[in-house]
C-alpha cells in the first residue's frame, strides 16, 4: 500500500485483454439485437477510470482492427478517460464478436466468433517495446481470459515480464476468470493459471472459477491454502454474496458482505469488485476498506442489467 505522500500521486494502471463486439438479443423478439461491447478486463478498466478519476491514469492494452466497430470501441473508451495509446489497430483485421441470448429463466447462452481476433497476437513476435512499456505502470491487471486467448509465446512473454516487475517490487493483479471453451483442455488451464498465480503479487479469484480450473472442492480457507501452496502472495477470494476471504501481507481475514435484496444480473460482478478493490488500495485504503469499496460497487452493478452501469448510478 502506498504511503500518504505516494498516494497523492496519480497511479498508472494498465489493464490487458480483449474486448469484443456484443450482439444481445432484445428480449421478446426473434431476431432483433442490441449492439454493445464486452470484455472482462475492459469492464474493470472502465470502473477503475471512473473511480480513480484525477487520481489515476488507466490504459487499456489490446489489439483491434481499423473497422468501424474497432474505431467505435476506441472512441467509447477514450470518452471514459481510458488512455488508448497502447491499443494497436491492425489494418484488414476485425475484433472478436459474440451473440448472447437470455432465456425465460434468466439463463444466458453465448455464441462466439473470436478465434481470428487480433488481440490473440498480443505479446507475440516483435513485442519488446510493448513488454518494456509494462514496466512503467504502477499496476498491471489482467485475467484468465487474457491468458487463455494468447498464444503460448504471448503467455510466456507476458508472464516473464510480470516476473521481472514482481522482482522489482511492482504490483500486478490477476483474476483467473475461467472460460473452459478458451482452453485446449483442463491440464492447459490448470498449468497456465498456476504459473500466473505464482508470479502475480495479488490474485483476485472467485471460488467458482477456481473449482472450474483445478477441478477441486474446498471451502474458502482450503482455497487460500491451495493458492498459497501454488506460490500466491496476496489473495482476495470472492464467493458471490458470501464471505470474501483474504490473505494479505501474510495476514488472514474474512469479511462478511452486506446482502443485496434484489440481484438482477451478476454480469460484471467480479470485474467491478476488482476495480473497487484496486482503486481503494491505490488510494491508500486498508484491505477491509478496499473490500468494502469492491463490494459497494459490485452490489450496484448486480442490481442493473449488463456489466457497465451508468456513471450516475455509481454515486
Ligand atoms: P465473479 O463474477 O468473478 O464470479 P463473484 O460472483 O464471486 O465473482 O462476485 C464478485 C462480487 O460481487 C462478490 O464478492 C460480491 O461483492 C458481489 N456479489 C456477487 N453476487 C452477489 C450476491 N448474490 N449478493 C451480494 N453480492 C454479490
Amino acid at each position: 500500500m502506498p504511503d500518504a505522500q505516494e498516494s497523492a500521486r496519480p497511479r498508472s494502471i494498465a489493464c490487458i485483454g480483449e474486448c469484443m463486439v456484443e450482439f444481445a438479443k432484445t428480449p421478446g423478439t426473434s431476431n432483433s439485437y442490441e449492439q454493445r461491447f464486452g470484455g472482462d478486463t475492459l469492464n474493470t478498466a472502465i470502473y477503475l477510470a471512473r473511480l480513480l478519476a484525477k487520481n489515476g491514469h488507466v490504459h487499456y492494452i489490446t489489439r483491434l482492427g481499423r473497422d468501424p466497430f474497432s474505431n467505435a470501441m476506441v472512441t467509447a473508451w477514450t470518452s471514459e478517460n481510458i488512455n488508448c495509446s497502447l491499443v494497436e489497430q491492425v489494418a484488414g483485421r476485425l475484433p472478436g464478436l459474440y451473440m448472447v441470448e437470455t432465456d425465460r429463466h434468466g439463463e444466458r447462452s453465448f455464441l462466439y466468433w473470436r478465434s481470428g481476433a487480433p488481440a490473440r497476437e498480443l505479446f507475440r513476435g516483435k513485442c519488446e517495446s510493448l513488454l518494456e512499456r509494462l514496466n512503467g505502470f504502477d499496476t498491471i491487471y489482467f485475467s484468465g481470459i487474457t491468458l487463455a486467448i494468447l498464444s503460448e509465446e504471448g503467455r510466456t512473454n507476458l508472464l516473464g515480464q510480470i516476473e521481472h516487475r514482481t522482482t522489482d517490487g511492482k504490483a500486478t493483479a490477476y483474476d483467473p476468470n475461467f472460460r473452459r471453451a478458451l482452453w485446449k483442455d483442463a491440464d492447459e488451464a490448470a498449468l497456465w493459471n498456476a504459473r500466473a498465480i505464482a508470479c502475480c503479487p495479488l490474485v483476485l479469484p472467485s471460488i467458482e472459477d477456481l473449482r472450474g480450473i483445478f477441478g477441486e472442492q474446498h471451502d474458502g480457507t482450503g482455497w487460500i491454502g491451495k493458492l498459497t501452496a501454488l506460490g500466491a502472495k496476496d489473495i482476495v477470494l470472492k464467493n458471490g454474496g458470501s464471505n470474501v476471504f483474504t490473505r494479505v501481507g501474510g495476514q488472514r481475514k474474512d469479511f462478511a458482505l452486506d446482502s443485496v435484496a434484489r440481484v438482477l444480473d451478476t454480469t460484471g460482478a467480479g470485474d467491478s469488485f476488482n476495480a473497487g478493490f484496486l482503486a481503494g488500495r491505490a488510494l491508500g485504503s486498508t484491505v477491509e476498506q478496499a473490500v468494502d469499496r469492491g463490494h459497494a460497487l459490485a452490489s450496484k452493478v448486480i442490481q442493473h442489467p449488463g456489466a457497465i452501469i451508468p456513471v450516475n448510478s455509481m454515486r
